[in-house]
């Protein structure tokens, strides 16, 4: 669930770009919510009260802060008064505090509103890039949504490219340059043919689906290089001629190879019957025993040199 706005949904009296724009920029920038002097305000999330101020003094005038359970820190100021203790824990929703105008030493320093200003952890950072932009973090399903998306690819680009981003659900100058670097890389490896822009659009998103579907994808295992020979192996041998008369011996009385160098079913069948009667059945141990083989049992080019020797001397013989 989102952030719940501190006065409901009145309207915005300063963006929190607004307050980054300024010239000097707000050193906390934040949201004005303009809302009439007393208006009760509303924790943004569940978490403990860290800081009350109670003076107008300061540029801020009257505080509350609390430290959220989601690791935030959101504060208000500008306030009548403080509804709330350092240590006491609140719920969302729950009143914290009545909206003022202090500020500066006075009860009427600024124009009626809530200043909202949110942080990432749990401490307090002054500048232009500070805080976080509180609107982009309330209940509403669409922002969250995409805060979450960022989020999850800040989170992502930290994990698998080694970036070091703030996982903040924030869209910013760093997260738009890591993005180009991935977009870089998946460019590289051929998945992405769109501009290298920082967006992650459906042409990036298209890239990033296909580099982990080839990697999710199960690879072939590789053909062994080298196998247990078989009368079959014969077939890639130059000639044959010489083992088919062999086989011809041993097929049956009207079967023939026809001596045509074609290593086909009968050629196959004659030198196995062969090799069953004579060899135990092995087309190995007949080249270990007649033809000079010395080896294991894999067919390969010495095992194929002896087969050789024994086709050729086979065709002069018979
Ligand atoms: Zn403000």
């Amino acid at each position: 669930m989102g952030y719940a706005r501190p006065a409901g949904n009145v309207k915005i009296s300063d963006t929190f770009q607004g307050h980054r724009n300024r010239k000097p920029a707000s050193t906390e920038p934040g949201t004005d919510y303009g809302c009439a002097y007393g208006t009760t305000l509303v924790a943004a999330g569940d978490g403990v009260v860290v800081d009350v101020q109670t003076t107008t003094a300061g540029a801020d005038g009257r505080r509350v802060t609390i430290d959220l359970y989601d690791g935030r820190r959101v504060s208000y100021i500008h306030l009548s008064v403080a509804l709330v203790r350092v240590g006491q824990t609140v719920t969302r929703g729950q009143a914290v505090a009545r909206s003022g105008a202090s500020a500066n030493g006075k009860e009427w320093g600024v124009g009626a509103h809530v200043h909202t200003t949110l942080w990432a952890k749990h401490a307090y950072t002054w500048g232009r890039d500070a805080t976080l932009d509180f609107e982009l973090f309330v209940g509403d399903a669409v922002a969250i949504a995409f805060q979450q998306v960022v989020a999850d690819r800040q989170n992502f680009l930290n994990v698998a490219q080694g970036e070091k981003l703030v996982v903040d659900g924030r869209f910013g100058d760093f997260t738009k340059a890591a993005i180009q670097r991935y977009q870089t890389y998946l460019k590289g490896r051929g998945w992405y043919s769109g501009d290298i822009d920082g967006d992650w659009g459906p042409a990036t998103q298209a890239a990033h689906d296909k580099r982990y579907a080839e990697w999710a994808a199960p690879h072939a295992a590789p053909a062994p290089q080298f196998h247990n020979a078989t009368v079959d192996d014969i077939a890639s041998l130059p000639n044959k001629r010489g083992l088919q008369k062999v086989a011809d011996l041993y097929l049956g009385r009207n079967e023939k190879t026809g001596l045509d160098n074609d290593w086909g079913p009968r050629s196959r069948k004659g030198l196995q019957a062969f090799l069953n009667q004579n060899y135990g059945g092995s087309l190995v141990a007949w080249l270990r025993a007649k033809w000079g083989y010395v080896g294991n049992e894999q067919w390969g080019p010495v095992m194929a040199a002896a087969a050789t020797r024994a086709d050729t001397a086979n065709w002069r013989a018979l």
